[in-house]
């Protein structure tokens, strides 16, 4: 898969290339290219941003100097362009999930306030937004998308790593996780997991979750994929009577 990030600050996303992600990119599971907007300004000053019409505060990113980075990265066939945006929705761990289906993902970071609207028009196919704050720029928002992105992607995870236990891929929080020593500051590790027992771990580790769930993200348990028998012991749980 490949990422092609639009941005005035092309030097922003080079921590990509550290851990997990970096190696991904440096077997070749994923591709990132990261072009400078600016150099496709047309302005003898390389400017790429102007005064907003209507007046009001701050700089506006021209269309320009945009389309013509696009047009250097799309091939033939047209690539999914995301804007990063805080008007977007919320990037969440599904929405990571579709994504990782491209081939070519264009991601365009603003900067200033923001982009000229007609750009949206012309190339964006959806604004997406890492939460309901504002940032400086779209490289920080870039770098979680391709973070989380490229996770689901076969290869990028190896076999210890999966991806499919992790908080929110199934719809809840993991189990508590625990490495040496067995003791620390007085606190033991559970008993469970030094058993060496399989199937009573696995089903240590659901209920863990289960129950983490409800207690941190009640939102979240409402729409889980419970059964009843799972259902009946969390709420004997909740109740303090497991
Ligand atoms: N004036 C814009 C508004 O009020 O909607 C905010 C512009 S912001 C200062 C500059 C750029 O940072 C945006 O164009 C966008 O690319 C990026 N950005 C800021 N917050 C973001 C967020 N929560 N999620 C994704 N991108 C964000």
């Amino acid at each position: 898969m490949k990422f092609s990030v639009l941005t005035l600050f092309p030097e922003m996303l080079s921590a990509l290339g550290e851990s997990i992600i970096g190696r991904a990119i440096n077997k070749g599971i994923i591709e990132t290219e990261y072009i400078n907007i600016r150099d496709f300004s047309k302005d003898k000053h390389r400017r790429v941003d102007d005064y907003p019409y209507g007046a009001g505060g701050g700089m506006v990113m021209q269309p320009q100097p945009i389309y013509d980075a696009y047009k250097s990265v799309a091939g033939e066939n047209k690539p999914h362009v995301i804007y990063m945006s805080p008007q977007g929705a919320t990037l969440t761990q599904n929405k990571a999930k579709e994504l990782a289906k491209y081939e070519h993902l264009v991601i365009l970071c603003g900067h200033y306030e923001g982009v000229d609207e007609r750009i949206l028009e012309e190339i964006v196919d959806e604004e997406i937004s890492i939460g309901d704050y504002v940032l400086t720029g779209g490289e920080l928002p870039a770098m979680v998308v391709i973070d989380c992105v490229s996770r689901m992607i076969e290869g990028v995870l190896d076999s210890e790593e999966t991806a499919s236990v992790e908080s929110h891929y199934n719809g809840l929080l993991e189990y508590p996780q625990y490495t040496r020593p067995p003791e620390f500051m007085g606190r033991e590790v559970p008993e469970i997991l030094l058993s060496g027992h399989h199937a009573n771990i696995e089903k240590w580790r659901r209920e863990q979750s289960i129950l983490r769930t409800a207690k941190k993200r009640p939102d979240l348990i409402e729409k889980a994929d419970l059964t009843e028998k799972e259902k009946v012991w969390l709420e004997n749980e909740l109740k303090g009577n497991g």
